[in-house]
């Protein structure tokens, strides 16, 4: 029986109720595998902020670096917006990425079939859409030095070196050949000149991955592209500000925020998480929509525990949930049969991944 310690972190708002779901659908799916998990809860965000003073203590950086992957839910609050940017939830979010060097971030975009009518989009734009965003997480604009905040003038500075670029260009070539062999690095070439040396780089590490087909977009046309025609994207390779927002923009094809899943990766534990927040608008109300929680835990298991079988129970479990029609408020105007609350989708999940 292999044993995997588990680091758990719920953070703020619903993202308690929507871990508890996915921690219900992990222990199913151990009922009939070879696998089992310990979970170590671990305090990040606002919460942690208001019992030890700091969105990230000291702990939780250490718990999560002895663990074998983390499941994160949300952190943030309206009630921690006015701190100051080293106390404020996200920062504490910010801070875990770079102390377990997490340079990549994954997103996957798949629409569900049932869930077509969902996209804004119309069906045949969105029908089958089958995509990867990966951003690179630690560098770039987010983290550049210097920056400054003056009274008349700020500024921040958009940096990347070779190694960054190299190491993430990598992850995405690696990943397309899993995939349908396309590479479309996005970038604002025409422009900037880190971007310029964004594509010479990515150039360069394309060359030792002759199967996959590397093209080059600007990150004002891709955001053209993406809901033109998302179909003829496989592995979007970007960095940190332009991923940032082309991955909400993509997530919003599948037409709703509480489906998908995200894993950042780069370091020795990756961290797995969904990709919305901690919809303060929707706490404690029992409606909030687990399956990206669950996703994420599948993602676990495939990418950081190598447990695929395990995986794909959980996949085959929200697509018959979804297919049989159980829907979450916020997805009950598609095809719904039956109007589920959190704890009610969690389970009936559970039930399909355990068989
Ligand atoms: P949000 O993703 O929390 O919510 C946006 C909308 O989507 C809300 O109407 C919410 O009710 C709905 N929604 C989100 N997740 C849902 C789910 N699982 N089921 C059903 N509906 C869901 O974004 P926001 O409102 O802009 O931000 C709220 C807080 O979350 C802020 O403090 C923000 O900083 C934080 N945030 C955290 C993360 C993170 O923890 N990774 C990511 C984004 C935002």
């Amino acid at each position: 029986m292999k044993k995997y310690k588990i680091a758990i972190i719920k953070g703020d708002g619903i993202g308690p109720e929507i871990i508890d779901e996915a921690i219900k659908v992990l222990d199913a799916v151990s009922i009939n595998s070879d696998c089992e998990f310990s979970y170590k809860e671990y305090l990040m965000g606002g919460n942690a902020y208001e019992i030890t003073g700091d969105p990230l203590p000291h702990e939780t950086i250490e718990g999560c670096k002895n663990s074998d992957a983390v499941l994160f839910g949300a952190i943030g609050g309206e009630q921690w917006d006015s701190l100051p940017r080293d106390k404020r939830p996200e920062s504490g979010l910010l801070r875990l990425r770079a102390a377990l060097d997490l340079y990549a971030n994954f997103r996957p975009v798949k629409v569900y079939e049932e869930l077509v009518d969902a996209s804004t989009l119309k069906r045949e734009v969105v029908e089958g859409v089958d995509l990867l965003v990966m951003r690179e997480l630690t560098g770039g604009l987010y983290f550049g030095e210097p920056r400054e905040k003056g009274e008349d003038k700020a500024f921040n500075t958009m940096v990347y070196s070779k190694r960054e670029i190299v190491r993430i260009a990598k992850m995405a070539f690696e990943s397309a050949q899993k995939r349908r062999q396309k590479v479309c690095s996005v970038d604002k070439a025409n422009v900037l000149e880190v971007s310029q040396l964004w594509r010479e780089t990515v150039e360069e590490v394309a060359k030792d991955y002759p199967d996959v087909s590397l093209s080059h977009m600007y990150v004002d046309n891709c955001a053209m592209q993406l809901v033109r025609d998302p179909k003829q994207f496989d592995v979007i390779l970007t960095g940190n500000i332009f991923g940032d927002i082309l991955s909400d923009e993509a997530s919003m094809i599948s037409g709703s925020i509480g489906l998908l899943p995200s894993a950042s990766v780069g370091g020795v534990v990756g961290l797995y998480e969904p990709i919305h927040g901690s919809a303060p608008d929707i706490t404690g109300q029992g409606i909030a929509n687990p399956i990206a929680t669950i996703a994420s835990a599948s993602m676990m298991l495939r990418f950081a525990l190598g447990e695929v079988e395990a995986a794909d129970k959980i996949d085959r479990a929200i697509d018959r949930v979804l297919k049989e029609g159980y829907r979450t408020k916020d997805i009950s105007s598609f095809g719904a049969k039956e109007i589920c609350s959190t704890t009610e989708i969690g389970s009936i999940i559970a039930d399909y991944a355990s068989k």
